[in-house]
């Protein structure tokens, strides 16, 4: 019971913190082409709502992975820490990837 029942949704995300000390931010998305979820290793067909697990690392960086809802559900959601909803603007690719570049503290302004 993860108590974040049907999310992630259109409006919110969730975002949590794994064992490595990265953030795993949820976003839901639809499939424009045909993925292989990490989860059960099967088939994400075209059209299909599903799950984005956008990974901002702790040293600088991102990675992201498709996924079925039910699979981050029940494999995923379980192991992460501190799992919470955020509004779905503040997760957009754009703004996260910006996230894992300034982790990296080698942006400079002069
Ligand atoms: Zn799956």
């Amino acid at each position: 019971m993860s108590g974040h029942a049907g999310l992630p949704s259109v409006r919110w995300s969730l975002r949590g913190r794994t064992d490595e000390g990265d953030e795993a931010w949820l976003i839901r998305s639809i499939s424009q082409k045909l993925y292989r979820c990490p989860g059960c290793h099967g088939e994400i067909e075209i059209g299909t709502e599903h799950t984005v697990v956008q990974y901002v690392l702790r040293l600088g960086g991102t990675e992201h992975h498709h996924w079925h809802r039910q699979c981050t559900e029940e494999l995923l959601v379980p192991e992460l820490s501190g799992v919470q909803r955020v509004p779905a603007s503040e997760s957009t690719q754009a703004r996260l990837e910006a996230r894992g570049r300034g982790k990296s503290g080698q942006r400079r302004r002069r």
